[in-house]
C-alpha cells in the first residue's frame, strides 16, 4: 500500500484546487491532504485519483468527488470526539475523512460486497470507524443514537424521519435531497421538535435506495 512522493505531490495540488473552489476549513483541507485517495480506487484507475472528480468503484457505486466530501465535511463542523453517523459507506473515503478529524464514526452500507470490501480495506490502511453496519441507511442506527452529526452521502428523495429522530438537539445533519440533481441541505436541530434548514446548491449523487419489502 504505497503512498509515493509523486502521489503526495498530486494530492497537494488537489487540496489547492479544492481551496480555490471555496473550502476554507484548514482541518478539512488537512484531512484531504492526509488521505491516500488512490488506495480507495482500483489500481488501474490510479491516475484519476487526484482529479477532483467522482469515480466508479465496485458494485456500480462511486467514490465521491473530493470537493463534495470537503464541502459536506465543512458543513458538518466536525469536532474531535463527536459521534457521527454516515449513511452510504461506499469506498470509505468520506468515513476516512471523518476519522482524520477525530470523530467516532458509525457508517452504514446496503451493498454486501462493498460493505465487506471497505471494512477490510479501512482496517488495512489504519482507519478505525467505531462501527460499520451492513443495512438500510433509511433506518439509521437506533441502537447507537443519538448522534452529534449525521451525513448522508447518497441522493435522498426525501429526508428520512428516522435520521431526524437520531440527531441530538444542537446537532447537524448534511444530506443531499432530491432526485437528480440533489440540493445540499443542512438541518440544525434546535429543539426536540424544531429543525432549521439551509440549502447550498446542486450536487449529484447515486441514489439512496429504499429496500422495498
Ligand atoms: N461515502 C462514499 C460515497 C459512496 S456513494 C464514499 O466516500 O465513497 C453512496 C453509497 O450509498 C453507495 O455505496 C450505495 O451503495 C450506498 N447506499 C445507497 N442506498 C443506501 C441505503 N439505503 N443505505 C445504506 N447505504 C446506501
Amino acid at each position: 500500500m504505497e503512498d509515493s512522493y509523486r502521489q503526495q505531490g498530486k494530492r497537494k495540488i488537489l487540496v489547492e484546487q479544492i481551496r480555490e473552489k471555496g473550502i476554507k476549513d484548514e482541518k478539512v483541507l488537512a484531512a484531504i491532504n492526509a488521505i491516500p485517495r488512490h488506495l480507495f480506487m482500483d489500481s488501474s484507475f490510479e491516475d484519476h485519483a487526484y482529479q477532483d472528480k467522482a469515480f466508479p468503484i465496485a458494485a456500480g457505486q462511486t467514490i465521491s468527488q473530493p470537493y463534495t466530501v470537503a464541502f459536506q465535511t465543512e458543513l458538518l463542523q466536525v469536532k474531535s470526539g463527536e459521534k457521527i453517523l454516515e449513511v452510504g459507506t461506499g469506498s470509505g473515503y468520506q468515513a476516512a475523512a471523518l476519522c482524520e478529524l477525530g470523530a467516532k464514526v458509525y457508517t452504514i452500507e446496503r451493498q454486501l460486497e462493498l460493505y465487506k470490501k471497505t471494512k477490510n480495506f479501512l482496517q488495512k490502511i489504519g482507519y478505525r470507524p467505531k462501527y460499520m453496519s451492513f443495512g438500510d441507511g433509511y433506518k439509521g442506527l437506533p441502537e447507537f443514537a443519538p448522534f452529534d452529526k449525521i451525513i448522508v452521502t447518497a441522493g435522498a428523495p426525501y429526508i428520512p424521519k428516522a435520521l431526524l429522530s437520531q440527531l441530538k438537539v444542537g446537532g447537524r445533519m448534511v444530506i443531499p435531497v432530491g432526485e437528480d440533481p440533489q440540493i445540499m441541505t443542512l438541518l440544525k436541530r434546535q429543539s426536540v421538535k424544531k429543525f432549521e434548514k439551509e440549502t447550498f446548491g446542486e450536487f449529484r449523487f447515486v441514489p439512496l435506495l429504499e429496500d422495498k419489502a
